[in-house]
Parts: structure tokens; sequence; C-alpha cells
């Protein structure tokens, strides 16, 4: 299996984005010339996430693929919904976002990181984090300009930055920690860089950022007038150390957007609910392009959340997904299996090189055939991870499920 982003790194992403063209476009000729002149987007396939998450369903695996919870969200927010589905929370509400929910996410980030986005003009609620990384990148980037990312990355930046026209620039981070070189970075700006797209809790390594790294990056976007587009939506769950968001530096406040997902913090990632806050001059341009998208996210989800979205419904994130981690690593302690525990979000990288020297495609593949366990391979973040021998595996699940899953990994 093949996944997503070809090859960006480290070539000439022009020049690469040209062969995989031709290349993939040969594949799909005589349908695509007739009706499609192109495809905006040859070397994608399809998404990751969706194909394991089917795979598994299919051979009815235990699936720690996807990141979602298998458990129930708080009653607090179900009742939430249910009182919104028989009131009146039926039509269009504000492109914008619900004024009471725009509310909400700057008392939350008020509440844990003492910044207070104003909702008015700074915060905006979207369908799901890809969104607000997608209206985020095609509202604020030119055609022909480059985005730096990192890589093991997300699967929709490359293709967000694509679809804008404009070149995504890739900088590897190595395991086994992932830490950012911020001096490659600045090697790799050139004049055309516009943005850099950073992502802490990462995923899939679960490394958080340091103060250090905050102060890098603000130094570099500040020398080269860059934005930053800080994909955050695993904020609240950290476990060693602070959160740090981008706009509590206050060099990075003017230039950042920053994404979060409700449906991460409430545990509902079907509502499909997200925000970006960004100063008002990006937030006006980002609205500009969601209007014109989806118009507004829905009305009664939006509602629910922002009479829930309280203290009682994050404090207590980083406890509650530390012991699911725990449970996850204690089960796979006298296995054969390595890993560092993480140090946030909801993803355990585990190492399989003492077992198989397949790539991690195919050492999935053969978890999910043979043993019935669904994991993500590390080379769906970046084709160059494939030889790393790393599977990424989802904790936010029920005690049960993620027993199931370490008493068959324990016997392999
Ligand atoms: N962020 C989630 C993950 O990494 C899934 C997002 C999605 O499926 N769109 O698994």
């Amino acid at each position: 299996m093949e996944y997503a982003l070809g090859n960006v790194f480290g070539l000439d992403t022009f020049l690469l984005r040209c062969w995989l063209w031709s290349r993939y476009s040969r594949f799909t000729g005589s349908v695509m010339s007739s009706i499609v002149s192109g495809s905006r987007l040859p070397h994608i396939k399809g998404s990751i996430f969706a194909d394991l998450s089917r795979a598994a369903k299919k051979r009815g695996a235990v699936n720690l693929s996807q990141g979602f919870p298998d458990f129930a969200p708080d009653q607090r927010l179900l009742d939430a919904l249910k009182e919104t589905v028989s009131g009146n929370y039926h039509q269009y509400g504000l492109p914008e976002g619900s004024e009471m929910l725009r509310q909400s996410v700057a008392r939350m980030f008020r509440n844990l990181y003492h910044v207070e986005p104003a909702p008015d003009t700074e915060v905006t609620v979207t369908a799901g984090a890809t969104q607000a990384i997608s209206a985020a990148v095609s509202s604020l980037i030119h055609a022909r300009e480059e985005v730096i990312f990192f890589s093991p990355a997300f699967e929709s930046y490359a293709p967000a930055v694509m679809l804008a026209g404009a070149v995504p620039v890739c900088v590897n981070l190595r395991p086994p920690t992932f830490d950012v070189d911020w001096e490659e970075v600045e090697d790799r700006v050139t004049p055309r860089t516009r943005m850099i797209i950073v992502n802490s809790p990462h995923n899939p390594s679960g490394r958080c950022w340091t103060a250090d790294d905050v102060k890098r990056l603000a130094e570099i976007a500040e020398k080269y007038n860059l934005l930053v587009l800080s994909d955050e939506v695993y904020h609240n769950i950290v476990f060693e150390r602070e959160h740090i968001t981008a706009i509590s530096d206050e060099r990075l406040k003017q230039r950042s957007v920053v994404v979060g997902s409700l449906g991460k913090t409430m545990h509902v990632t079907g509502w499909r609910i997200g925000y970006a806050i960004a100063a008002a001059p990006l937030t006006n341009e980002i609205r500009k392009i969601l209007q014109f998208n989806t118009y507004a996210a829905p009305t009664p989800l939006q509602q629910a959340m922002a009479v829930v979205l309280d203290d009682a419904a994050y404090r207590g994130l980083p406890d509650l997904f530390l012991r699911k981690r725990n449970r996850f690593i204690e089960g796979l302690r006298n296995s054969r299996f390595g890993f560092t525990p993480t140090g946030g979000g909801y993803f355990q990288l585990v190492d399989y090189s003492a077992i198989s020297e397949l790539s991690d495609t195919e050492f999935s593949a053969h978890l999910m055939e043979t043993h019935g366990v669904a994991a993500l391979p590390v080379s769906g973040f970046g084709p160059q991870y494939a030889q790393a021998r790393l599977l990424r595996f989802c904790f936010a699940k029920k005690e049960k499920t993620l027993d199931a899953a370490t008493t068959i990994l324990r016997n392999i």
C-alpha cells in the first residue's frame, strides 16, 4: 500500500510534483484525459485513517489506528445536545461560528494559558480542525510561495499547501526524539517562504514543544516575516510539561493561526467542530474563505458544545489520558515491542524492530490480518519513515479495548 504525499522530502518539490503528475496521470490516463484535465492531487490515493478504519472493521480487528475515542462522551454534552435538538437551533448559524462557542473557546485559552483571544475578531469556529488548516493555508498563502512543515506530518498539511498552488517544503524530524533542528529549519527558509506549520503535541510522536522551541520559532518567524500555522489539536493532553500555545509568545501572536479541535477535547471527533484563533487581520481572511466553503458549521452541535465547554470539560483530560497511556504501555511491558512513553496527545509510537524486518506498511498489514490489531504505519505521515519500524497506536480507548490489544501484542 502506498499512502499520501509521494515524496516531497528533501528534493526539489516543484520538480517532484511534475514527476508525480506525469507518473500518476499515466495510470489514470484514459478517463482523466476525457473528463478531468489532470488531478489537482495526482499522488493522493485516499486517507490512511479512513483506509485503516475501513480495513479494521472488515477484519473485525481491535482498531488502534485512527485517532478517535471508543468511549462515550460526557453525559452533560449528550443532554445538552438533546436540548438543542428539541429547541430552536436548526437553521444557519453565523459563518464565524456561534458567539457563545467562540466565547467558550476564548475562556478556555484564558483559563489554561492566560491569553485572551477576542471572540468577535480572533476566534472562528470551523467544521473540524482539518477545515481550519485548509482555510488558513488557502486564505493566507499565494501560488508559488513555500510552506515549511515537519515530517512525520498529519496527512492534510502538504495537500492543503499544494491546493493553494504553493510548495510544501519538508524538514524531517529524526526518531526516536523527533526534536526540531532549528538550524536546519532556518537553512530551508528562502525568499519565497511564507509560512511554517508546527504541531505540538506532535502527531504521531507525541513530542511537546519546549520553551526553547517556541523561542527559536519566534526568532525565525520574525526575522523572515513568516506566518505560523500552529496545529494544537492535542493541547488539552500533555503529560510531562505545560502546553505552550503559539499565541502566548508576543512575537508569534500577530503572525500565528492556532488550530484546535473540540472533537478531540470533548471526545466527539465525528461532530466535526474545530476552531482557528488568529489576530484580526488573519482571521478576517480565514473567514472570507470559510463563508464560501461550508458557510457555517452545524448549529445544534456548536450550541451543545458551548453549554458544556467549561473547566470540568477539559481540566481532567491529562489525567484521563495518562491513565490510558500507562495502561497501554504496562500491557506492552514484557513484550518484544519497544517504546518511549509518549509526552502528549493520544498516540504511542512502538518499535517492532526486535520482531520483524518488514516495512511498516507490511508489518501493519500483517498485524491486522494475522493478529487482528490495527495500528498506523508511521510512513503514512511521511514515506521516508517506512523502514523506521515504528507503528502508531491510539490509546484513546476503553480499558477493555486496550487490554484486548495488548494481550495479543504481548504474544507476538
Ligand atoms: N487526527 C487523527 C489521527 O491522526 C485523525 C484525523 C482524521 O481521521 N481526519 O488519527
